[in-house]
């Protein structure tokens, strides 16, 4: 369960004060596929920054499983990050000269998994999401746009993570490769009960979640 309480975020810009995120409260069940949509500017990024613990806000809290996040300090913060946290960005955000199981690899590295079960669930994930045949070991810039979101979003399931958080992940990708990545992170919420928070601008899609936030 994850609920968030009269969470605000300030940002100062000059002599103004920016209201990012003003007093919000909502709750979201385990397992759930859930969408946000709002203009451009509304705080979106803000909300998917604070709930990945990138950025902390002004005040308010956000409590997973009880364990309020914003106060995690250090390694407990670095943990949370790697292994509770799937983030998925709009421009793929692989690194560009490792190949896509090296990609899918790499934050199973940090968690310390054993090479040989790092290689294997690598595999196991990039068949899930589409990705065979030889092109598991290509560099980023020899695949698809779509293909591309696939391996991060392979990415981002590595270490089993509780929550997927998505920015505009269908953003960069034409609207059938759109709609091929959404039902990819909606059958993953219900295969492996993760709970998905996916910003669109695509009304479309988002009215196709359990829940739309506005
Ligand atoms: P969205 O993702 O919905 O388009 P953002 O969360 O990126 O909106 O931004 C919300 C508001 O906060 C905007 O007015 C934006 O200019 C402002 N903002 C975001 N990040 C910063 C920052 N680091 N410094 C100052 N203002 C910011
Ligand atoms: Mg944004």
């Amino acid at each position: 369960m994850l609920t968030v309480t009269n969470l605000s975020k300030q940002f100062i810009q000059g002599d103004q004060v920016v209201k990012a995120i003003d007093k919000l409260n909502f709750s979201i069940d385990d397992g759930m596929f859930v969408s946000i949509v709002g203009k451009s500017g509304s705080g979106k990024s803000t909300l998917l920054g604070m709930l990945g613990a990138l950025d902390t806000p002004t005040k308010g809290s956000i409590e997973i499983d009880s364990v309020d996040i914003t106060t995690l300090h250090d390694h407990k913060l670095i943990a949370y990050r790697n292994k509770s946290i799937g983030f998925v960005f709009q421009s793929y955000n692989l690194i560009p000269n490792l190949t896509a199981i090296e990609n899918v690899m790499l934050p199973m590295e940090f968690a310390r998994v054993p090479k040989i079960i790092r290689k294997q669930r690598a595999l196991e994930l990039l068949k899930a999401v589409g990705i065979t045949d030889g092109r598991e070991g290509r560099k980023p810039s020899k695949l698809s746009g779509g293909e591309q979101q696939r391996v991060s979003i392979a990415r981002a399931l590595a270490n089993h993570p509780k929550l997927i958080l998505a920015d505009e992940p269908t953003g960069n990708l034409d609207s059938e490769n759109g709609k091929k990545i959404f039902s990819l992170l909606h059958e993953l919420s219900r295969t492996e009960n993760t709970t998905v928070i996916v910003v669109t601008h695509d009304l479309d899609i988002a009215g196709k979640t359990d829940r739309m936030f506005t």
